[in-house]
């Protein structure tokens, strides 16, 4: 089976580079022609575990090839699937679909024999059917159909996750469709993935759903480790206690600066927005989504706090840029957001992070200072604070980190280490959601 992928970003590539391990023969095709020349070559632009590797075994099987002309890359195709960005639109919010749009109107004119458009980008309801009319519109004589095919993955652990997922959601109408990709997804189905085939609409609306209601979960857990902090819990213990009931499971529930990256933010916001087209409101949603904002602004607030509010001329390294770790996607992270508002209140930031520095030197303020190791970061530095979870920072020499240090603050805002450890070596410690000490004591 011929598949070709329109955009080679994180959705796109993982998906190719998945699917021509599965045994289709797919070609990527991206505007950006330097990326598609770097791919060509084996060079990955971007970071996921395990993918370089993926795409040079079948860039050299030839089952993969990177083409920057889209007539070669639509016209043998028997499925093309759709993996632009559809990032927030300025304004309102609403999913941006100019991408989805463009690239559909371009391969239309190519489209020949009987084709699929796969909307694999993650777009509102109603999209399919406008990619329908559109095609139509720009190619009257065109034999196709369109699907709906939302994408699960999580960066950092993309690969697994395409190969092993925990459903398949497909919205098709046609029979002859539903069979072409029921057969593409046939060697995961062996593996007994479920496939949920719905209409058009259902199948958009559940990945949006499926993202507010994880959002919804963090933001539940980031809220509960504030009253934790003023009644003398501990977060850690209200979420096993929780995710021990299966009708809630133990997912998700683990606090931290607020929910980020390339998917939650958006896909809330465009939801919100879709529900206000409809004259809906969806309050959890809005609440979830007010609640990650509390949450960010409530870490930088805890900072301050403990500085006493005397920000000249105090120095503070960062340990940590993107939005989790195992990537080098730094889009809404809750750590850029925090170090911004840092600097903004007069305070010297220093930072380093495996992956992340050169996505975030494009937009952080100047004055930050890249550190070409974690160590840069608390050397001479009044406080240290940890915003991602990278395995590189579990497991700091804290006695070098106090030695090093002009200063004795840690603000552990993933909850990587222990209070009592990090005291004991004669740090001040500060987290999330782990009072100090018990009330009456
Ligand atoms: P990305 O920004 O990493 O990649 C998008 C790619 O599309 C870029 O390489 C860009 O150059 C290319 N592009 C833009 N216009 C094009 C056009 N007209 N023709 C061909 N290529 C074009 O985006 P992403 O993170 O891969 O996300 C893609 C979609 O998948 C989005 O809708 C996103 O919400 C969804 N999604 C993302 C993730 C994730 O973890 N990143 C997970 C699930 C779903």
């Amino acid at each position: 089976m011929k598949i070709t992928m329109i955009g080679s970003g994180y959705v796109g590539l993982v998906s190719g580079a998945c699917f021509s391990e599965f045994g289709a023969i797919v070609t990527c095709y991206d505007v950006d022609k330097n990326k598609i020349e770097d791919l060509g070559g084996g060079n990955v632009s971007i970071y996921e575990p395990g993918l370089d590797t993926l795409i040079q075994t079948n860039l050299a099987e030839n089952k993969l090839k990177f083409v920057s002309d889209l007539k070669t890359a639509v016209q043998d195709a028997d499925l093309i699937f759709i993996a632009v960005g559809t990032p927030s639109r300025r304004g309102d919010g609403y999913a941006d679909l100019t991408y989805v749009f463009d690239a559909v109107t371009e391969l239309a004119k190519y489209l020949s024999g009987y084709s699929v458009i796969v909307n694999k980008s993650t777009v509102p309801v109603g999209t399919a059917r406008k990619v329908s009319k559109l095609i139509q519109t720009t190619n009257p004589a065109a034999d196709f159909d369109v699907v709906s095919n939302p994408e699960f993955l999580r960066e950092g652990a993309a690969i697994s996750d395409f190969m092993r997922p925990d459903r398949i959601v497909i919205g098709v109408e046609s029979e002859r469709a539903k069979s072409l990709i029921g057969e593409l997804y046939r060697p995961l189905n062996l593996r007994e993935t479920p496939i949920l085939f719905t209409d058009l609409e259902s199948a958009e609306l559940i990945k949006y759903a499926s993202n507010a209601f994880l959002a919804t979960k963090i933001s539940f857990i980031n809220e509960l480790s504030e009253l934790c902090e003023s009644v003398g819990a501990d977060v850690h213990a209200i979420a096993k206690g929780m995710g021990m009931d299966k009708r809630i499971g133990d997912k998700f529930l683990h606090p931290g600066p607020g929910y980020g990256g390339s998917c939650f933010p958006k896909d809330a916001a465009a939801l919100l927005h879709m529900a206000n087209l409809s004259e809906k409101r969806l309050r959890i949603v809005e609440a979830a989504v007010e609640a990650n904002t509390h949450q960010q602004k409530r870490m930088v607030t805890k900072i301050l706090t403990a500085l006493k509010g005397k920000v000249e001329g105090k120095e503070i390294g960062c340990l940590g840029l993107t939005f989790k770790p195992e990537t080098d996607d730094i889009r809404e992270s809750p750590a850029i957001t925090i170090i911004k508002e840092l600097v903004e209140s007069g305070i010297k930031i220093k930072v380093f992070d495996p992956k992340g520095m050169a996505a975030a030197r494009k937009i952080l303020p100047p004055g930050v200072s890249f550190c070409e190791r974690v160590d840069g970061t608390f050397q001479g530095a009044d406080a240290l604070v940890i915003l991602t979870e990278w395995n590189a920072f579990r497991g700091l020499d804290l006695n070098k980190v106090r030695e090093q240090m002009r200063g004795n603050i840690l603000f552990d805002l993933r909850n990587i280490y222990e209070r009592d450890v990090v005291e004991s070596i004669g740090l001040r410690y500060f987290c999330v959601g782990r009072a100090a000490k018990k009330l009456n004591q």
